[in-house]
């Protein structure tokens, strides 16, 4: 069984042969459900809650920010979810489907302290959290989670992808990775970055999405990042850390036993040791 449907800025695509209708409405659901906790453009999540009144109780949120915070600390910093002021800054302050031309603005450097204790959260100092780079890839593998009970899966959120088992009719999931790559998978996540897509006049230039927290601007060096890795929220925030910045990212790879695939703003592709055996 299939099922197609929008959220999150994005389209998802489901596939579970063994899945029922019902299982697959709930999948469905449950996107939609995480989108209204975690999303920074609805005012009611929980995600918003957090940045206006600095304090909120919301288990999910908390477990994303745990999530955030394991891999800001493996990437020295490259990922950092507390960049949301700059993100806004740097003029990515409505849903990107409503995003026009903005003034090129200052940098915002303000980042706030995180405090998780069980379900409650806390900010403390100023600026804001941003789970963009990490929310759609936790969604991913609840949804894989949910959709394996019935068999084999694929999950594929806007290009952030988990697969568990093989699919009926191959030994692997063949996953088209742009125009030019195919990647083959039977157990794990692949997802991808890019500053060519989410990406807009600013004052003279072009701004984009991914910032480099040491900098508090749009990161410059890579264009588009793929990267597999066990969990689709690591191969997510993986991604967009390598984007941030690469040196500070890559040990962080190592150590997850991820892989990488990275393109370089001149054109040039280079990859991990271990990524050619993904590649068909
Ligand atoms: P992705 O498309 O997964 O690469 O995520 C990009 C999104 O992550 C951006 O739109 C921001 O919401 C957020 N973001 C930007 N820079 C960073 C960063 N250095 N660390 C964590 N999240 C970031
Ligand atoms: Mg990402």
């Amino acid at each position: 069984m299939e099922r197609e449907f929008r959220a999150m800025g994005t389209e998802w695509w489901l596939r579970a042969d063994r899945a029922s209708m019902a299982l697959m409405d709930r999948a469905q659901g449950l996107v939609e459900m995480i989108e209204s906790r975690l999303s920074r453009f609805r005012p009611a999540s929980a995600l918003s809650r957090l940045n206006r009144d600095r304090c909120v109780e919301d288990e999910m949120l908390s477990a994303v920010l745990l999530a955030a915070e394991d891999v800001r600390v493996r990437t020295s910093g490259a990922f950092d979810a507390r960049v949301g002021s700059a993100v806004v800054a740097a003029g990515y302050d409505r849903s990107f489907e409503d995003l026009g031309a903005t003034d090129a603005a200052p940098s915002d450097p303000r980042r706030p302290e995180v405090v998780v204790a069980g379900a409650s959260v806390r900010l403390v100092g100023e600026g804001a959290l941003d789970l963009g780079g990490i929310a759609k890839g936790w969604t991913v593998d609840r949804v894989a989670d949910l959709l394996s009970a019935s068999g084999p899966c694929l999950v594929d959120g806007g290009g952030d992808i988990a697969v568990r088992g093989r699919p009926r009719d191959a030994s692997e999931w063949a996953i088209g990775i742009g125009d030019e790559q195919t990647v083959g998978l039977e157990h794990g996540a692949v997802a991808t970055s890019s500053t060519l897509h989410r990406c807009w006049r600013a004052g003279n230039g072009v701004a984009h999405h991914i910032i480099d927290p040491e900098t508090g601007r749009p990161a410059a060096g890579l264009t588009n990042t793929v990267v597999i890795a066990r969990a689709a929220y690591l191969a997510d925030a993986l991604a967009t850390a390598l984007i941030a910045d690469m040196q500070r990212a890559l040990p962080a790879l190592r150590e997850a036993g991820a892989e990488a695939l990275v393109q370089h703003s001149d054109g040039r592709w280079e990859m991990t040791a271990g990524m050619g055996r993904f590649l068909r």
